[in-house]
């Protein structure tokens, strides 16, 4: 047999890897290299309860944080082995070459938003690029085995279903316009949906979200597509938002807002324990809430000047060069205007426990996948998911898959690819954006889902009419949940609903509607 993985970042390596170490022969797909996948910009860290830092954290701890953070949206189960997992896999990361920050005692670990222990394991601010480096080593050792097979420049057009399974995928060759089909258990890793919010996110727009949408047409079933994430320090610059790291908070960096003149630290003031740590959803909540009031000023500021230089030359030196090089601000002495802005996606391809799909013999890992986060990821806990479900979905293909099947490679004649027009990519942003700000209101949510309706029945391509379904979704699953939780607030349900809403919102296609429907989250194991 021979396993397709589609996304060769973070996810897609740790997928390969896995499969590679069994003798298992992949694919491995990507519309560009590994070197150029979102993973690379992540900056801050990776989560993991290693204790260095004499503060008794434990396991449950992290469980705890991760399951609060998401306010209890998360599958507990799933939750649990990430948790549990994540001290292993950071000693792997570590043994595979990555330069974890360390002190006399060991890898050292910094506050990360919603977290009440030092638990973020970091090399400076280039935590991703530096365990994307390490990764793709240790993959290419397996690529001069014959067990990985690289095809970068190739991108997902379909997913091939019979009988209700998943036989494999199609992919294009951006260099010769050449069509395959590849047969076998398909993985899928292709990152968040950055594509429907043009110049939007802090994340790459390689990630067009096209490859979500293909699998809604093909009947997998997305979830918590209403979780989107605004990370409240981000700075618009040209084509996209600038990420400063919540390193820069967990290292002493303060948010303010100036009233009546005056600077008001308004996260300490209302949040004594975590202060300007809180989980994202509450942070950039407050940020739109105190900008809007008539005593204080439109702009909040994130305050960096009382860091000591120590903690700028050994843990922050990417980020102050990034806000120099791009902004024209050294954060060492002045205060960085930032507000909140998209930088990671909840939802996505439901899975299970197993990192299965509704579709039988089609996994999903990383950031394509809804599974850890519930309505609100904890910063550093991606990493973390990427690379263990990535491992997971592998592990199950060996699972469940038949290891003796033939593996086999068909040219399509005269299938040329189709794309969304770039004046429709920017049309859904727009539509997109009018409506799912931090906080939402069914009467916006309306006219969003009438105004993607109409470009329904516009004149398009297969590749359009997929991307405004995946559109509709997230709209509708905004739409149906009526209450606020997480990432999702809405003006007209100010409050969290435990007895209708602590279920997954469920998005499916039904003949050529987006259905939604929820689904229980699953008890606690002891
Ligand atoms: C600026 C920034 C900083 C971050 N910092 C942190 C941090 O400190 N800690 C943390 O835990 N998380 C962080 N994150 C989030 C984290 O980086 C990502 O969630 C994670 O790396 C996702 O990994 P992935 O493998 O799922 O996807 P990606 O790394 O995005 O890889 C997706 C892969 O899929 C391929 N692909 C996409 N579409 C297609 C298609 N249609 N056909 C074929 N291939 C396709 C791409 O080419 C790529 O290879 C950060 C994110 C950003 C943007």
């Amino acid at each position: 047999m021979r396993v397709n993985i589609i996304g060769a970042g973070l996810a897609g390596l740790s997928a390969a890897l896995t499969l590679a170490k069994d003798g298992v022969e992949c694919n491995l797909f990507s519309v560009q290299q590994s070197e150029r996948a979102q993973s690379v910009m992540a900056e801050g860290g990776i989560n993991a309860v290693l204790d260095t830092m004499n503060e008794d954290d434990k396991i449950e701890y992290h469980i705890k944080d991760t399951m609060d953070g998401g306010a209890n949206l998360a599958d507990p189960n799933a939750v649990d082995g990430l948790c549990r997992n994540a001290p292993d896999i950071v000693r792997e990361l570590e043994q595979l070459g990555v330069p974890f920050s360390k002190n006399e005692k060991g890898i050292v670990q910094r506050s990360f938003g919603g977290q009440k222990k030092k638990r973020t394991a970091f090399v400076k601010s280039s935590t991703g690029k530096m365990m994307m480096t390490a990764m793709i080593d240790a993959v290419r050792q397996y690529e001069a085995q014959g067990l990985v097979y690289r095809y970068p420049h190739h991108r997902l057009e379909d997913l091939i279903v019979r009988d209700n399974e998943c036989c494999g995928a199609v992919l294009s060759d951006f260099f010769t316009g050449d069509v395959y089909e590849f047969y076998g258990s398909v993985i899928m890793a292709t990152g968040g949906m950055n594509g429907l919010f043009e110049e939007m996110t802090t994340g790459s727009m390689l990630n067009t979200s096209d490859a979500a949408a293909i699998a809604l047409e093909r009947g997998v079933e997305l979830a918590n597509l209403e979780f989107i994430q605004y990370h409240p320090t981000t700075i618009a610059i040209q084509g996209k938002r600038l990420l400063i790291s919540e390193a820069a908070r967990g290292e002493g960096g303060r948010l303010y807002v100036k009233r009546r003149g005056y600077k008001w630290y308004f996260m300490e003031e209302k949040y004594p324990e975590l202060k300007n740590l809180m989980p994202r959803d509450v942070v950039s909540a407050e940020m739109v809430k105190v900008t809007s009031r008539a005593e204080c000023d439109d702009q909040v500021f994130l305050d960096m000047t009382e860091i000591p230089p120590m903690i700028w030359d050994t843990r922050l030196s990417d980020l102050r060069e990034q806000c120099v090089n791009y902004l024209n601000i050294d954060p060492v002495s002045q205060p960085v205007p930032v507000s909140p802005g998209i930088h990671y996606f909840m939802g996505g391809i439901r899975v299970d426990e197993e990192h299965r799909t509704s579709l039988s013999n089609c996994y999903a890992a990383g950031e394509c996948a809804c599974q850890y986060h519930g309505a609100n990821r904890l910063g550093g806990n991606s990493l973390l998911g990427a690379i263990y479900g990535g491992r997971i979905a592998a592990q199950s293909v060996l699972k469940y898959a038949d290891r003796d099947a033939l593996y086999r490679r068909n040219a399509l004649e005269d299938v040329p690819a189709q794309n969304v027009s770039p004046n429709l990519s920017k049309r859904i942003t727009e539509i997109l954006a009018s409506s799912l700000q931090i906080i939402r209101h069914e009467v916006t949510l309306n006219n969003s889902i009438h105004e993607i309706k109409m470009l329904l029945t516009d004149d398009i391509n297969s590749a359009e009419r997929r991307r405004l379904h995946l559109a509709q979704a997230v709209l509708l699953s905004a739409k149906s949940r009526r209450e606020s939780r997480g990432a999702h607030k809405r003006t007209d349900y100010p409050e969290k609903d435990d007895v209708n809403f602590h279920k997954q919102t469920v998005a499916r296609m039904n003949g050529d509607e987006v259905e939604i429907t929820f689904l229980d989250i699953p008890e606690r194991r002891e």
